[in-house]
């Protein structure tokens, strides 16, 4: 079985983002830039599950400019056997993204999709729904434990009120939660091994999807300034506080 991995550039998740003066977005330049966690979290189910002989190819997928070259070569590193960047260098859209993605299956035929439930860049967490309803293929969101079986995956998942166990028909979707799995560093030797693995680039034009825009971003902000708080000596001088607050009566 073949399973299917898109893995998205993002701003690497220790980076404080900054937004531009203009209020256009965040501002990129010179700035760390990494797998998306959730995709790394998918990529190494994918190789884990090639490890124990349930699947027989990983193949990374990226959207994106040139330089999402070195996510791919990050999925390849860590086990991932050949990948494909669609390249552009214009900002996609989830919609748009899913239709690429819907596209490659189409050539690829895996048995299993597996997304990252959200890009920590934009946190649409779309694109895994858009992609299952486009391919009309059974999805299982958030995930935290995988068991696949010849022609079916059982997906645990997060819920607010605890866990949902999911049967679902191959081929399907499924998008990580944090839990599912730790993934590993990519090795020297493995960095060095993945730099002769495959990794095709085409066109988004040979895919004949429209990724216009559309969506148009009004402004970004940052997030209000935290007002520093108070501290109070004893419970009579929180209690008086929250009165002359007007929070406690
Ligand atoms: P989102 O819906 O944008 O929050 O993204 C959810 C997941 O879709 C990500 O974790 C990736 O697995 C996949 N994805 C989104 N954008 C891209 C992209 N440009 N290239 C490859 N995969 C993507």
């Amino acid at each position: 079985m073949k399973i299917l991995v898109p893995v998205k550039r993002v701003i690497d998740y220790n980076v404080k983002p900054r937004v531009r003066a203009d209020g256009s977005g965040v501002d990129l330049a010179n700035v760390k830039m990494s797998m998306n966690p959730f995709d790394e979290i998918a990529v190494e189910e994918a190789v884990r599950l090639k490890e124990k002989g349930v699947a027989t190819e990983v193949v990374a997928v990226s959207i994106g400019s040139a330089k999402a070259q070195e996510v791919l070569r990050t999925a390849l590193a860590m086990g991932a056997d050949r990948a494909i960047l669609i390249e552009s260098d214009a900002e996609v859209e989830p919609l748009a993204v899913a239709k690429l993605l819907a596209a490659v299956q189409a050539e690829e035929q895996a048995g299993l999709m597996i997304l990252g439930k959200q890009a920590i860049d934009d946190d649409s967490n779309q694109t895994g729904q858009m992609l299952a309803a486009l391919l009309d293929l059974p999805q299982a969101t958030f995930a935290s434990k995988l068991e696949v079986a010849a022609d079916s995956v059982t997906v645990t998942r997060e819920v607010d009120g605890g866990l949902e166990t999911l049967k679902l028909d191959l081929p399907a979707i499924v998008t990580t939660d944090l839990r599912l799995n730790e993934p590993r560093y990519a090795s020297l030797p493995n960095i060095m091994k993945a730099k002769s693995k495959p990794l095709a680039t085409r066109a988004v034009a040979d895919f004949g999807v429209d990724v216009t825009p559309r969506l148009e971003t009004l402004k970004v902000t940052e997030p209000a300034k935290r007002v520093a708080g108070v501290k109070v000596a004893d419970v009579d001088e929180l209690v008086a506080k929250l009165k002359s607050l007007g929070v406690a009566a």
